[in-house]
């Protein structure tokens, strides 16, 4: 099922992201960590490539598996920034042999000591580069595109920022899915933003559930989120005690998503992390309201 036609359901859901194992050893871990979750039934899962310490290798076997196992439509994230187009392509034929059907379509970010490279002679420079060929290639597929509340660390500022998105999206995004985010209202100003500039695809809020200290200082590294007082607090009192800490930050987690649903989104992608007990919480917390 394409992800385009499930956000045109007004019914309140969650979607999950997983991320593939490191090593072949890690494998049967992660895949039965992602069917626990595949159990509950989410709108869909997400599975990334490379991020999050997995590889890129078994983003499909997962995505695969919970398909085929579960009948939970699965999106696939695919790179491009240090492939060849040749790579890309195998890649994207691999993807829908297995039959899925939606691809999030990303740059990725630039490999350390490739920084300083000509980018002239890249396969790929951005993500539209990908967007364009999928679309142009595989008009069939249901693409998203990743977009930044807070802006993209490289960019220099706002408006920049959403000006390369709308080109991002006019080459064939058909949604959008946020970066983590731990102030609504960060996110609710970008939505005012872009709708402003033209951009009118859905946009689904990523929503990370932060569940111990040391996940903190990671997550802030990695998205550059705003970390608001609120949070900080929470983290200064929980932070040493890690069952409060975990329950702690499901809860703000829980505390954000009903905020986003009351403020009229529907679908709210949640970056379980491989975390079954995270994603079960979250969703009986939720439960009268996604109806399950
Ligand atoms: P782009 O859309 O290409 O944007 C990157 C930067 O380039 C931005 O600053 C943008 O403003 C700028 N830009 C775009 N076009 C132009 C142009 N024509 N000229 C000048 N500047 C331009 N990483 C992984 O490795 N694997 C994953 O599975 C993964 N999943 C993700 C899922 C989501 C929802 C998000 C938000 C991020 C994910 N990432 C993942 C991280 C992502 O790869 C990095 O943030 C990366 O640095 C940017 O990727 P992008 O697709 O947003 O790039």
């Amino acid at each position: 099922m394409k992800i385009i036609e499930l956000l045109k359901n007004s019914r309140l859901s969650l979607s999950f992201e997983v991320f593939p194992p490191k090593t072949e050893m890690g494998f049967e871990s992660v895949k039965v960590a992602t069917e626990e979750i595949a159990r509950l039934r989410p709108a869909f899962m997400s599975v990334t490539y490379g991020a999050g310490g997995g590889t890129s290798r078994y983003t499909l076997d997962i995505a695969k598996n919970i398909k085929e196992m579960y009948d939970v439509p699965t999106l696939a994230h695919l790179t491009c920034v240090s492939s060849t187009r040749e790579t890309v392509k195998e890649k994207i034929r691999a993807i829908r042999e297995a039959g899925i059907e939606n691809v999030m379509a990303l740059r990725g970010d630039i490999p350390a000591g490739m920084e300083n490279e000509d980018r002239s002679r890249w396969d790929y420079r951005y993500a539209i580069d990908l967007v364009r060929e999928l679309k142009e290639e595989n008009p069939d597929f249901c693409i998203g595109g990743a977009c930044y509340p807070e802006i993209h660390p490289e960019s220099s500022n706002q408006k920049e920022d959403i000006r390369h998105l709308k080109e991002k999206v006019d080459a064939g995004c058909d949604f959008l899915t946020t970066q983590m985010f731990f102030d609504n209202n960060l996110l609710y100003n970008f939505l005012y933003k872009i709708r402003e500039a033209g951009i009118t695809v859905p946009v689904i809020p990523g929503i990370m559930p932060i569940t111990n200290a040391n996940q903190v200082e990671r997550a802030m590294k990695l998205s550059g989120s705003f970390m608001p007082q609120r949070f900080k607090s929470l983290v200064d009192k929980f932070g040493g005690d890690p069952a409060a800490m975990k329950q702690a930050g499901i809860a703000y987690a829980t505390d954000q998503i009903i905020d986003l649903f009351a403020n009229g989104i529907t679908n709210v992608h949640v970056y379980s992390m491989n975390k079954p007990d995270v994603a079960e919480k979250i969703q009986s917390n939720l439960s009268d309201m996604l109806g399950k």
